[in-house]
C-alpha cells in the first residue's frame, strides 16, 4: 500500500502506485486541457507530483512539448541564475564485492586492475585535480568492507581537506559510497562531507535484483532506505539518481520522484541533487546488453520535466555524456557538470597504461577542464567553483528554504563571479582568461544588489592582488 512517509521502501516505492502512474500517464498523454493546467500549475515553480510529471513526461503534444522547455529554461534561470558549478569525481578504490552486472568493477570480473590509493597517492592526485583547478570533489568507491572499510574513507577526506598546494583548496568533498549504516553515516557528516551521493539504479525490485544478483547491494529495501539512514545520521544533502537504460525510463523516472517526495514528506528535505547517468560502454559491459537504453530525445525529455517538477534540486549531468549532449541539457536545467574527470583510480596524477585499466566507464567527453570553463563561457554560462553553501552552514532545509524563496540566486551568482575570477588568475589559459573576464564584468553589472555587488567588486579586486576564497 503506498504511504508517501512510511520508512519501508515498498511502501514509499509502491510498485503498484508507479503502475498506476504510468497508466495514468499514458490515458492522458494527449489530454491536452489536463496537460495545459498541469502546465500552468507548474508554472508557480512549486514542482509537480510525481503523477502531473508523468503525465508531462508522457506527453504527445508538439506546443505543449515547446512550453515545457520554456518553462524548463525559465525555472534554472529563476532559482540558479546561468552559474554551472563544477566538479570531479575521484576514485578511491575500486575493490568490490557486489555483482552488480553493469558495472566493471563487479567482484567477477578478472581482466580489471584492481587498485586502492594510499594517501601518499590520494595526495598527488588531489595536487593534480588542485593544479587543473577543481574545488569540489564526489568521492567514489566500490563496496568492500575488507579492502575499502569506512576508516579508510575517513581517514582520506581528512588528507584530502588537508592538502595546500599553491593556492588549490578543496573545499567540498561529496561521497558516494555503498548504503551503510545510521552510525556510519554520522561518522561521515562528523568527517565534513558535502552530499552523500547513493544512486538506485532503478526503482523497478524484480529488476534491481536481478542486476544485482550477488553481494549486500542485493538488498533492495537496505539500498532504497538508505537515504533516510543517512538523514538520521545527520546528512541533510542527499543526491539521489537512476542509471537510465537499466530498466524501463517511465518506471523509475516516477520512482525517482516518489522518492523525492518521500524524503521530503518524512525527512523534512527533498534530494540536494539528481543525476541522470545513462549507461555507457566499459570494461567487460556492452551497451547492446541493456535493450532499455533511451534515446537523446527522450533524455532531453526526462531532463526537461524533472527540472520543472523538482525547481528546488540541483542537476547534474556527468561526461559519460557527449559535448552535444551536454550542451542540450545544459540548456534545459542542468546545474552541475564535472570537467577533465578521469573515472580510473589514480589516472590524474599520470595516465594509466592500457593494460592496467581501473575505470569505471569510459568518458565521453574527454576534454581539459580548462576547455570545459571555456565552452561554457561561449554558452554564456558561469563556471562557478562555488562551495560557498555547506561551509557556511546553509545546508538541508535551511538551504532549500532559500532556494525555494528564490533567494538562492543572490548568493550563486556573486559566488560564481569570486570563484571564476580564482580560477582566471590561477589556472586558465590566456583564451579563457580572456573570455572569464568579459563574463564577470557582464555579470558584475546584473547583479541587483547595489551592497552585494559593491562587496563582490571589492573582493575582485583582492583576488587580483593574490589573495583567495571569499564568499557570500
Ligand atoms: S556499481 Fe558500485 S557496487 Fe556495483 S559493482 Fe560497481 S562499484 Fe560495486
Ligand atoms: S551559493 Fe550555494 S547553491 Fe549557489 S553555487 Fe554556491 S554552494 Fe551552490
Amino acid at each position: 500500500m503506498y504511504n508517501v512517509k512510511s520508512n519501508k521502501a515498498e511502501e514509499f516505492i509502491d510498485n503498484q502506485e508507479i503502475l498506476d502512474t504510468m497508466a495514468y500517464a499514458e490515458e492522458n498523454k494527449n489530454n491536452e486541457t489536463l496537460i495545459n493546467d498541469i502546465i500552468t500549475r507548474a508554472g508557480d515553480f512549486k514542482g509537480l507530483s510525481h503523477r502531473e510529471a508523468a503525465v508531462l513526461l508522457a506527453c504527445e503534444l508538439d506546443d505543449q512539448n515547446k512550453r515545457l522547455v520554456t518553462l524548463a529554461q525559465e525555472i534554472k534561470k529563476k532559482f540558479y541564475g546561468n552559474r554551472i558549478v563544477m566538479f570531479a569525481p575521484l576514485y578511491l578504490s575500486n575493490y568490490c564485492v557486489n555483482g552488480c552486472v553493469y558495472c566493471p568493477y563487479h567482484h567477477k570480473n578478472t581482466t580489471i586492475k584492481r587498485k586502492q590509493l594510499s594517501q601518499e597517492e590520494i595526495v598527488k592526485e588531489v595536487v593534480a585535480l588542485q593544479d587543473m583547478g577543481h574545488k569540489r570533489l564526489a568521492l567514489e568507491t566500490g563496496e568492500d568492507p575488507v579492502n575499502c572499510p569506512l576508516e579508510y574513507v575517513l581517514e582520506s577526506i581528512k588528507t584530502i581537506y588537508g592538502i595546500k598546494h599553491k593556492n588549490g583548496d578543496i573545499r567540498r568533498v561529496n561521497v558516494n559510497i555503498a548504503a551503510t549504516t545510521v552510525e556510519n553515516y554520522r561518522r561521515l557528516k562528523d568527517a565534513g562531507i558535502g552530499t552523500y551521493i547513493l544512486f538506485q539504479e532503478t526503482y523497478h525490485q524484480e529488476n534491481y535484483e536481478m542486476l544485482h544478483p550477488t553481494g549486500p547491494k542485493h538488498n533492495y529495501a537496505w539500498h532504497t532506505e538508505a537515504m533516510d539512514r543517512a538523514m538520521e545520521g545527520g546528512i541533510d544533502d542527499v543526491g539521489i539518481g537512476v542509471l537510465f537504460g537499466l530498466n524501463m525510463y517511465r518506471y523509475d523516472f516516477v520512482g525517482m520522484l516518489m522518492h523525492a517526495e518521500h524524503l521530503e514528506a518524512a525527512m523534512g528535505v527533498g534530494p540536494h541533487t539528481i543525476s541522470v547517468p545513462r549507461i555507457c560502454p566499459a570494461d567487460d559491459i556492452d551497451t547492446n546488453d541493456f535493450s532499455n537504453a533511451i534515446s537523446n530525445d527522450v533524455f532531453e525529455k526526462i531532463v526537461t520535466v524533472l527540472r520543472i517538477a523538482v525547481p528546488y534540486t540541483g542537476m547534474i549531468v556527468s561526461t559519460r555524456e557527449s559535448q552535444a549532449s551536454r550542451e542540450r541539457v545544459l540548456k534545459l536545467g542542468i546545474s552541475q557538470v564535472s570537467g577533465g574527470s578521469c573515472t580510473s583510480v589514480g589516472g590524474y596524477d599520470h595516465p594509466e597504461p592500457e593494460e592496467e585499466n581501473s575505470s569505471q566507464f569510459d568518458v565521453t567527453d574527454t576534454r581539459k577542464l580548462d576547455d570545459i570553463v571555456n565552452w561554457l563561457l561561449e554558452m554564456g554560462h558561469i563556471p562557478s567553483f562555488c562551495t560557498a553553501c555547506y561551509r557556511e552552514g546553509r545546508t538541508g532545509d535551511r538551504f532549500m528554504k532559500l532556494v525555494k524563496s528564490g533567494q538562492i540566486v543572490n548568493c550563486c551568482q556573486p559566488n560564481a563571479i569570486m570563484t571564476l575570477k580564482e580560477y582566471l588568475e590561477d589556472y586558465a589559459s590566456a583564451d579563457t582568461k580572456e573570455k572569464g573576464e568579459i563574463m564577470i564584468q557582464r555579470e558584475l553589472k546584473s547583479i541587483p544588489s547595489d551592497k552585494v555587488r559593491e562587496i563582490a567588486t571589492a573582493h575582485l579586486t583582492e583576488l587580483s592582488a593574490g589573495k583567495r576564497d571569499f564568499r557570500f
